[in-house]
């Protein structure tokens, strides 16, 4: 079935002060077009990933621009989400693809969600594959149809991308984060657009120093050692492992430091628990690694006040659709060290607006030279700020939204 997700109000009016003016006039222009359409957005889970993440500020704002805007979440059986992320991370390169048991176990359970889709919307945005197959079995249903893929698919196991092709040229048009996401041989219009945060949420509002400092010695967190952080699920993708390993590496020169790892369980990810063991087991008995989940209590705010908290925030995977966390680090004017993969290097510029690397020893290596240099660390960290203003905030998110939807509308 499909489930309604409440989300709070949000105005644009809130977020001009905090970008371009122009920006705010063509979002109001673009709106006045648009006023009264009936948009459906449809993913996996209301919790945990930063699709999520965006849907919860996102449809506020379309609601604010005059759209009348619902989101719903699949709820399906366990075998469903077992087969969606094999395929999820088959789509992100893993040699491992759907047999055809779990295909059927897709399809029958898209089939049996459509049911309860209902109707009379001019726009479905369906985010991610586990959604995907609700065009196929629903029909248009007199509305135009997008699919928004939030993954890495540079490298898609090639007989998924087979299978699945035929299911998104069903689709009036696909969205990816880069242009190198789109599927070889995709015969339906696609758009670039690069995803965005909410500088108004609890995640990322201002916190004082003395509120972060508050916050997070509730977890037994000493406000003074120097803190290092990566926020992520725990998904072999985002290797937390390596995180550990490049924290080994300084701790033998800042025998102070702390490590935070802080990561939500999401609810249609059925292998964070047994990645979250494995990391477990990796740092061992040392008090200094702290690794925390939703299951401690750590949401947003939480989340917001590691961040605002930590001397150094880590990023380091192996692919990264786009890495809502890099942007979230940076703008807390945090010094940010990324793996140089996926969406990463177009939020980091290397050197500039923080550090890429490609191994543990790398990313040991920019933690200390941060540690080091904190007056130049922390320009590093402003420089971020000012790029995540201009171009990963989410007004720009929505002006892109708003001209799809007007070039679609005809
Ligand atoms: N997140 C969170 N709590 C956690 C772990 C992650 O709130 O314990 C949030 C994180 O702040 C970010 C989103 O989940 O907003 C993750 O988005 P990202 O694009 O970095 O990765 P994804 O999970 O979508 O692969």
């Amino acid at each position: 079935m499909l489930q309604e997700v409440h989300v709070g109000h949000k105005a644009l009016a809130d977020y001009q002060s905090m970008v371009a003016r122009p920006l705010v006039e063509e979002i109001r222009d673009l709106a006045e077009g648009l006023k009264g359409l009936r948009v459906l957005h449809v993913n996996a889970t209301s919790f945990g990933g930063g699709v999520a993440e965006i849907l919860y500020t996102l449809v506020p704002l379309l609601r604010d621009a005059g759209i009348d805007t619902d989101w719903r979440v699949i709820m399906a059986a366990q075998e469903f989400y077992e087969a969606t992320k094999i395929m999820h991370n088959a789509l992100q390169g893993n040699p491992t693809s759907l047999n055809r048991a779990q295909q059927e176990i897709f399809e029958e359970q898209s089939r049996i969600t459509s049911e309860t889709l209902g109707s009379g919307f001019d726009f479905v945005f369906v985010h991610d594959p586990q959604p995907l197959l609700l065009r196929h079995f629903t029909g248009d249903l007199g509305a135009k149809w997008v699919w928004r893929c939030h993954i890495d698919t540079s490298s898609p196991h090639p007989d998924l991308a087979r299978y699945l092709l035929p299911f998104i040229e069903l689709y009036d048009t696909a969205i990816f984060s880069m242009e190198q996401y789109i599927f070889d041989g995709l015969k339906i219009p696609t758009r670039v657009f690069m995803p965005a945060i909410d500088p108004l949420s609890t995640k990322n509002m201002a916190l004082s120093p003395e509120d972060a400092d508050y916050v997070v010695s509730q977890f037994g967190v000493d406000p003074e050692p120097p803190l290092m952080l990566q926020v992520s699920r725990f998904d072999p993708w985002k290797d937390p492992l390596g995180v550990i390993d490049a924290y080994r590496m300084v701790k033998k020169e800042f025998a102070a430091v702390k490590l935070a790892l802080v990561g939500s369980m999401a609810t249609d990810d059925p292998e964070g628990w047994t990645f979250f063991t494995q990391t477990v087991e990796h740092a061992g008995d040392d008090s200094d690694v702290l690794i925390l989940s939703n299951l401690n209590n750590v949401g947003n705010l939480e989340v917001n006040a590691f961040q605002s908290r930590a001397d150094v925030v880590i990023q380091k995977s192996i692919k990264e659709g786009f890495g809502l966390t890099v942007s979230e680090a940076l703008w807390k004017v945090k010094p940010t060290v990324g793996g140089n993969v996926g969406g990463i290097p177009s939020q980091i510029q290397d050197g500039q607006t923080g550090f890429l690397v490609d191994s543990a020893d790398e990313c040991a290596e920019r933690c200390m030279w941060i540690l080091d240099h904190p007056a130049e660390a922390r320009a590093i960290g402003r420089a971020g700020k000012d790029y995540v203003r201009t171009h990963f905030l989410m007004p720009r998110l929505l002006r892109d939204y708003l001209r799809l939807l007007t070039d679609l509308k005809g």
